[in-house]
């Protein structure tokens, strides 16, 4: 049987064949954007094959990969790796969120199927207490996003070790985006081959088309002469490996981490300034609510402009957060608990209603929108209150969810503009609802019924079973 040489057989999944190519490339792809299975496609046509860091709480919503693309992906031989669940940056949130993130989205992908081996930190910061908790939760092997020589650092080191110097730091040649050219991507390799080889992790982001392409984007054509022209350097040694291949190792066990505590509006009444550790996916950088109120985001969708101050003079305490929105066609503006694993979004339990409270001043109509956490740690819009009216005066608004969908884990809500005008919040709060007189009284009710109905039962059983109960001696023939 001949086997074509770029066939991923001819390429097995080994450290040592790894190790033994003088210069190796990875592919690797940062947060499951939708666009980088066309790059995916790309690299099965060279016979190559990526890393891809996987958002867990993204996948599935709009613009981002699939379950089912994910499982196109290992199909082929792509290597399927952890990014965390919701994308924040690990240093700037607690311990046990930060462990939350890093496990749970490694729980996740292995129940959905998958080895996840490899992890990549959101915004590419970490400290050793992060890189601790990475090794904890049973990956092998963690990406920064800086380290080797490229553009933006040219008397960096060209290429990383084999194994790598730090296994939870593995450098990079920065973050390949839009200004790098073919002579960039080929000057990278060259360099590290006539310098003894090593290892050369690339970071991609978006992969476009000719059109529309943003400061992080790669045009796929970029993808495709790169790879082409890398295929022909097999001859000279260099290969090209998923970063799981190089670094090697078991895949290990899941490990959980604690669920959070429970908790109401964490920062309600908006006092504390600070980062709760928010990343724009699309730029990999922070994105901070200007000004950043801790535990709080920005949470705006469809076409409307709108701008954020922080006033004095709230209802409780000295702050108050206040929303001007200046133009409306669609959608709306708020502020609402960080998407998180429960650090700050407020864990709740399924089949539970809860009372959700703030104060306000609005010039317009206003409503509380409301979010829930899924199991794998997506956020979904759920529902949104009536409408409370403008008031000049700092007034309250209250309301009663309905019971909270099965599955869901954790709430972040807060009072939403959808039209232009001014609203100002402060002392948000919430409450389970508290099982009500009534249907605590049905609750006995039927307790008792099943109490009876049981104990008749029972009585009526055992006087059946006496009646034909045999004697000792027959009972052990
Ligand atoms: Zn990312």
């Amino acid at each position: 049987m001949t086997m074509c040489l770029s066939s991923p057989a001819a390429f097995p999944a080994s450290h040592a064949q790894a190790v033994a190519a003088r210069t190796v490339l990875s592919f690797t792809f940062d947060d499951g954007d939708a666009d980088q299975m066309a790059a995916a496609r790309v690299l099965h046509r060279y016979g190559m094959h990526g890393t891809f860091y996987i958002i867990t709480g993204a996948v599935g919503a709009p613009q981002y990969m699939t379950l089912s693309d994910l499982h196109t992906l290992a199909a082929e031989g792509d290597e399927i790796a952890g990014h965390t669940v919701s994308h924040l940056e690990l240093p700037h949130v607690t311990a046990a969120e930060a462990r939350r993130q890093v496990c749970d989205g490694r729980n996740t992908l292995m129940t959905w199927g998958f080895h996840p081996t490899s992890f990549a930190y959101p915004g590419g910061v970490y400290s050793p207490a992060t890189e601790a908790i990475v090794r904890e939760c049973g990956f092998n092997n963690a990406r920064v996003v800086i380290g080797l020589r490229s553009p933006g650092c040219p008397a960096c080191t060209v290429a990383e070790t084999v194994p790598p110097r730090d296994p939870y730091a593995i450098r990079v040649p920065g973050q390949v985006d839009g200004s790098w050219t073919l002579a960039t991507l080929q000057d990278i390799v060259t360099t590290a081959e006539s310098r003894g080889g090593g290892w050369l992790p690339l970071v991609f982001h978006h992969i476009c088309a000719a059109k529309s392409c943003s400061s992080l984007s790669v045009r796929l054509s970029l993808v495709n002469s790169f790879a082409k022209w890398l295929a022909q350097r097999r001859d000279v040694g260099t290969v090209v490996r998923t970063v799981g291949q190089v670094a090697g190792g078991p895949v290990r066990p899941m490990i959980s981490a604690p669920a959070p505590p429970r908790h109401g509006v964490i920062n309600g009444s908006l006092e504390v300034v600070g980062n709760s550790g928010a990343v724009d996916p699309t730029v990999e950088a922070p994105s901070h609510p200007v000004p950043a109120t801790q535990c709080w985001m920005r949470a705006d969708y469809g076409q409307n402009t709108s701008t954020w101050q922080r006033i004095r003079g709230g209802h409780d305490g000295r702050w108050a957060m206040r929303l001007t929105m200046t133009s409306h066609r669609t959608g709306d503006a708020k502020l609402i608990q960080q998407f998180d694993t429960g650090q700050c979004s407020i864990p709740v339990v399924s089949g539970q209603s809860y009372n959700l409270a703030t104060w306000y001043t609005s010039t317009v109509t206003t409503q509380f929108a409301i979010y829930y956490r899924t199991l794998a740690g997506r956020w979904r819009y759920w529902t949104s209150s009536p409408f409370y009216p403008a008031v000049a005066r700092w007034s309250d608004a209250t309301w009663t969810t309905p019971p909270v969908p099965a599955g869901a884990s954790g709430l972040s809500f807060g009072l939403a503009l959808s039209r232009t005008g001014s609203l100002t919040t402060d002392n948000y709060s919430i409450l389970a609802t508290r099982p009500s007189l009534i249907r605590g009284i049905l609750d006995i009710a039927l307790l008792t019924l099943l109490v009876l109905g049981g104990a008749v039962a029972g009585t009526r059983a055992l006087r059946r079973r006496r009646r034909r109960t045999p004697a000792p001696d027959a009972a052990s023939a």
